[in-house]
């Protein structure tokens, strides 16, 4: 491996050339099952016919123009999200942490446009992960991403998603501006919120004049069978929401909704990016779009979830010196391990099965939305082979 690239990665010791579907090969012709799918990106697979229309067509075309030039590509993909969701407005950026740096920035500009701009405290939680810049690391509080990059920005409050009074009491403070949530938990390791919890939160936050941001960067486009995961509960919209990961199918780019309201501060100048939604990123993601958002697709995905998470519980309840329990949302499926969960994707990779790591020692299954059944049903063969090797390599007990 190059010791001429930042050492922040643990990468797996594999080298692929080429995708098809869920699939992955290496140079040498060797087969892997990706259930990875670039952690929840690769909505519709690798080497998608469709987006690879799409991005070859407008490549020919204009790569790239300003934002000082319109850009019908940004709104006719503004059109379909706005459409389909709680919106009324969208911001184009090129990752999660820029969407989450976009709707964080929206949420304190709604304050100081409306008279009130010591309102600047955002709720964040435990376990949450919401990209990596400054606001990003500051707004999910996990140590990990925080010790040694100097003082904390002031403003991020972190509690726990269980402590519903300590959240009652942060929203009602008269310095909050937002709260910030996912309402599946990715990296954190696939919790996925209740209904209930979403809608108290949502009724505390309007009482309170508190924005509510979700952030649907890997939970959102299908990836729970609903085009958005809140969407599995009406009546918990949220004010402002990020969105990434598949929203472009594997190319870069990230979007930050909102509703007019929410959005009244963001006026001329008050934020901007060069590359965000530029040609090249709007015509996939249109594709990605209209693809993902199919009742095909979306019903697809949510019947896959079934197959997977049934098969999984089953495999649990053989294996439950491996398995501590099957969780997650969709999928968005996270499976908590009583042995080493970098160990177990290291044995998954044995058998040509590629798994993410997650929080709380879990892997995570995140696999294209148009896996076929077939295929969903080889990737659990091959996670309870991977189950009965990590059971082989464990010390007996005393
Ligand atoms: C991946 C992720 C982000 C950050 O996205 P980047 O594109 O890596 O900046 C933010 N929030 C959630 C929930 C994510 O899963």
């Amino acid at each position: 491996m190059s010791d001429k690239i930042m050492a922040v990665y643990n990468r797996a010791p594999v080298v692929f050339e080429r995708g098809e579907g869920a699939w992955l090969y290496t140079a040498d012709g060797e087969a892997y099952l990706d259930c990875v799918a670039g952690i929840a990106t690769n909505g519709l697979g690798h080497a998608n016919p469709i987006l690879v229309a799409a991005l070859t067509e407008q490549a020919g075309k204009i790569w790239h123009l300003s934002n000082i030039f319109r850009i019908p590509g940004q709104e006719e993909l503004a059109q379909r999200l706005t459409a389909n969701s709680f919106a009324d407005v969208v911001f184009f950026g090129n990752s999660g942490s820029e969407a989450i740096e976009c709707a964080l920035k929206t949420a304190r500009k709604f304050h100081a446009a409306n008279g009130q701009p010591e309102r600047i405290d955002v709720i964040g939680f435990a376990g949450s992960f919401h990209g990596r810049t400054y606001a990003a690391v500051n707004a999910s509080g996990n140590a990990a991403y925080i010790e040694g990059f100097g003082p904390r920005l002031p403003g991020y409050v972190q509690l726990g998603l269980d402590d519903m009074d300590a959240i009652a009491a942060a929203i009602a403070r008269p310095t909050t501006a937002a709260l910030i949530v996912e309402p599946v938990q990715g990296e954190g390791g696939a919790r996925a919120l209740s209904g209930e919890w979403l809608a108290e939160v949502r009724r505390r936050c309007t009482e309170a004049g508190v924005l509510l941001i979700y952030d649907e960067v890997q939970s959102g486009m299908g990836r729970t069978g609903k085009l958005f995961a809140h969407q599995w509960f009406p009546g918990t919209e949220p004010d402002i929401m990020a969105v990434a990961k598949a929203l472009g199918g594997g190319f870069p780019v990230g979007a930050c909704l909102a509703t007019a309201e929410a959005a009244k501060g963001m006026i001329f100048g008050a934020h901007g990016s060069t590359f965000g939604g530029n040609p090249l990123a709007m015509a996939v993601a249109i594709a990605a779009f209209d693809e993902i958002a199919r009742p095909a697709t979306l019903a697809h995905a949510a019947a896959l979830a079934e197959d997977l998470s049934g098969g999984l519980r089953d495999i649990a309840g053989r294996y439950g010196d491996v398995i501590v329990d099957v969780r997650g949302k969709g999928l968005l499926i996270g499976v908590k391990l009583v042995t080493n969960n970098r160990d177990f994707m290291a044995a998954a990779r044995d058998q040509r099965l590629l798994v993410a790591g997650g929080g709380d020692n879990c892997v995570r299954l995140l696999p294209p939305l148009n896996m076929t059944h077939d295929d969903a049903a080889e990737a659990l063969r091959r996670f309870e082979a991977t189950c009965t090797a990590v059971r082989a390599a464990q010390p007996k007990a005393a």
